[in-house]
């Protein structure tokens, strides 16, 4: 379980502190496909990286399992980063790289072996549907096929929660929902937790559970999809 309790983030301009997040609270149960919806400048990406552990916050905590995992530094935080696959708009591929090698890298920063990346590789390339592909470059592939590469990248190190950050942004309508298909599909099988950060109501329809609404640096509003979100 997650809990961020009273979680701000101030940046200091020059016309003093600004709250790109500001006292958000939220409670995300193991299993639970959560959306975080909000329009552009809303806080979410400050949000996000601040439980990836990109951003430190100005105040409040995280507890992952009672952990404060805001306190944590050096080796425990890197451990911890591992723990958590990012899956991002832009998909952030190394275009130099094959999909066998990207999906093999954050093994290799790991310090996975050899035979075990390969082994890693093989079933996540499964997971994803994308077998067949191993040897190719990005540029050969479709975005939806480059998204499924990255899910399988965020994958590698068995990861018990998925950060997605506008996953589907970038792809059309049809290519959307066979991604959010995946995620769901990744959620139920392997029981990983899903956080997804999403501008478009559709996304969280199709696929959450539960959701929050974040509006100009605040949570306004959160609980069961059905609850939140009317369904004429
Ligand atoms: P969203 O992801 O919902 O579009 P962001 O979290 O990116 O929102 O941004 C929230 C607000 O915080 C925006 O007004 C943005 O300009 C501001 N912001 C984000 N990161 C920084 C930063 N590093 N320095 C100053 N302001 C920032
Ligand atoms: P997104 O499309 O994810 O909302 P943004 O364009 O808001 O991305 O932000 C991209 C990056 O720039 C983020 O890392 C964010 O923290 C940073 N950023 C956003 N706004 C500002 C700002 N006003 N000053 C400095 N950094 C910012």
């Amino acid at each position: 379980m997650i809990e961020i309790k009273n979680l701000s983030k101030f940046f200091s301009t020059e016309n003093g502190d600004f709250a790109a997040i500001n006292g958000i609270n939220l409670r995300i149960e193991d299993g639970d496909i959560y959306g975080i919806i909000g329009m552009s400048g809303a806080g979410k990406s400050t949000l996000i990286r601040c439980i990836n552990l990109l951003e430190k916050p100005s105040e409040g905590q995280i507890l992952i399992d009672g952990l404060d995992i805001t306190a944590l530094e050096g080796r425990a935080l890197l451990t911890l980063r591992r723990k958590i696959g990012m899956v991002f708009q832009r998909f952030n591929l190394l275009m130099q790289r094959t999909i066998r090698d990207n999906v093999a890298f954050p093994l290799e920063i790991a310090g996975v072996a050899k035979k075990q990346r390969l082994e890693r590789v093989d079933e996540l390339l499964e997971i994803v549907g994308l077998t067949s592909k191993a040897g190719s470059y990005p540029v050969q592939l479709s975005g939806g096929q480059q998204q499924r590469v990255s899910i399988a990248r965020a994958l590698a190190n068995h990861p018990s929660l998925l950060l997605c950050d506008e996953p589907t942004s970038a792809l059309d309508s049809l290519t959307t929902n066979s991604i959010l298909k995946l995620l769901k599909d990744i959620n139920h099988k392997l029981g990983v937790t899903i956080i997804i950060i999403t501008h478009e109501i559709a996304v969280v329809e199709k696929i959450c559970n539960k959701v929050a609404i974040i509006d100009e640096s605040r949570i306004i509003e959160q609980g069961l999809v059905k609850d939140v979100i009317s369904n004429p």
